[in-house]
């Protein structure tokens, strides 16, 4: 619980299921509900190996079990923890990995108990495709927080599929449970969307935990996939908005997203004049960094929600920083299920998308190197279209 701020009241339980949907019509062409009998060979990029790169792979997909929902994939975001688990910074991968939780697509087939998703509708996936489903923090609507693990969209053990390990979006399809499946607005570009799916919610939901509001001042660390979806959906709940950045080539590009203060992060003279100025900071920068001098900035209980997830150590928190002002440091995963629909309802309302430059399966490996450089703005998303085709045997 942060100090000094209430906690928003729960979201609406997202299990066992939502109530049916009404007139839903199938796209002209797509799958109609044949028989879900049989698994699928889907055509993806993935890594082999830490060093491998992404290189192309064919994978299985189950044929839908009764609560599933089989997607066609048109777009999948890359995320910079995707970086991190194909290169193996954040310790041991089962290979072959295709990464990739930032899924937009269209269903493609369902499972027979399947009543609120049909053939055609436009529908995302995140970073989680199960739980236990039984735990305080299911069922509170906090899957990300199973207290048995909840099940990554890749690179997970799949403990009610046989121990499949799961792999991700670089993929022309993937199979879902219906629990795990997010509808996606059609009044939302569907490439701009898929980076709802993780950027979007991993900046929404500490923002709403904090209860930001008109007249907050929110601090955003790091300007780019998480950070410029954390600048925009705080305009949209209100609040000012000032930006960290490394970079000065992005000064003009913050003020551009919404941002009313840009502060360059290594000139101590201008982080000096933000002393005391900020409620709530979303940090997001993928590397370790030192937190100190942005404790400074918080007003008296303000709290710094770290989201990045460097793979080097962080240099140590100075204790009197948090002391002196009732401090709060906090982390912060994704977000639940129910959630996730309310931040892409909310992204409706408020026409927020994510700023994206579209890449094809052969640009992957680049974008990764430009990624780590820092050198987007603000999110590659992937058309599952350049995939090709999946080869006789899977490869996973
Ligand atoms: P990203 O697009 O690469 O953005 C990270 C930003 O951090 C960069 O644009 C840069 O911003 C800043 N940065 C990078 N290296 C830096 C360095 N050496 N020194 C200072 N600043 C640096 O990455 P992302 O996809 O937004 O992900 C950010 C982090 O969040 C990753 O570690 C990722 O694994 C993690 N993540 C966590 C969750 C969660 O649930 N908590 C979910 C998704 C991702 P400037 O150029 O503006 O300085
Ligand atoms: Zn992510
Ligand atoms: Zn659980």
């Amino acid at each position: 619980m942060t100090p000094g701020r209430p906690v928003p009241p729960p979201l609406a339980k997202p299990l066992p299921g939502t109530p049916p949907r009404q007139g839903t019509a199938p796209l002209e062409g797509a799958n109609q509900p044949a028989a879900p009998t049989a698994p699928r060979l889907a055509a993806a990029y993935g890594a082999t190996a830490t060093g491998s790169g992404l290189v192309p792979l064919t994978v299985s997909r189950r044929a839908p079990k009764d609560d599933d929902v089989e997607i066609a994939i048109e777009f999948c975001g890359l995320c910079h923890s995707d970086v991190h688990a194909t290169r193996g910074e954040w310790g041991a991968q089962t290979y072959p990995l295709v990464p990739g939780h930032e899924i937009v697509g269209r269903v493609s087939r369902v499972g027979a108990a399947v009543e609120d998703f049909a053939p055609g509708d436009l529908v995302g996936v995140g970073c989680m495709v199960d739980s236990c489903r039984e735990c305080d923090s299911c069922l509170d609507g906090l899957e990300q927080y199973c207290e048995n693990g909840m099940t990554g969209t890749y690179g997970a053990v799949d403990a009610r599929n046989g121990d499949a390990v799961t792999q991700g979006g670089y993929a022309t399809s993937v199979v879902v449970d219906r629990r795990y499946v997010l509808r996606v607005p059609e009044n939302l570009d569907p490439a701009a969307a898929a980076p709802l799916l993780c950027a979007g919610i991993t900046t929404y939901s500490p923002l709403r935990h904090f209860g930001v509001e008109a007249g907050d001042v929110v601090g955003v660390v790091g300007l780019g996939g998480l950070g410029h979806m954390a600048v925009k959906l705080a305009k949209a709940m209100g609040a000012e908005v000032k930006v960290f950045t490394t970079s000065e080539s992005k000064v003009a590009a913050a003020r551009e997203l919404g941002a009313d203060g840009v502060i360059l992060s290594r000139d101590e003279a201008a982080m000096a004049a933000a002393n005391r100025s900020i409620d709530v900071i979303i940090d997001t920068v993928a590397a370790p960094h030192d937190l100190n001098p942005y404790f400074r900035t918080l007003r008296r209980d303000g709290a710094l929600f770290q989201l990045g997830l460097p793979s080097g150590g962080m240099p140590p928190v100075n204790p009197g920083a948090l002391i002196r002002r009732r401090i709060a440091y906090a982390g912060s995963l994704i977000g639940g299920i129910a959630e996730t629909q309310d931040m892409l309802d909310f992204c409706a309302e408020h026409g927020v998308v994510s700023d994206v430059e579209m890449v094809g399966a052969g640009q992957l490996n680049e974008a990764y190197d430009r990624m780590v450089a820092g050198d987007v703005k603000y999110r590659f998303v992937l058309d599952t279209s350049t995939l090709g085709h999946p080869s006789e045997k899977a490869d996973a």
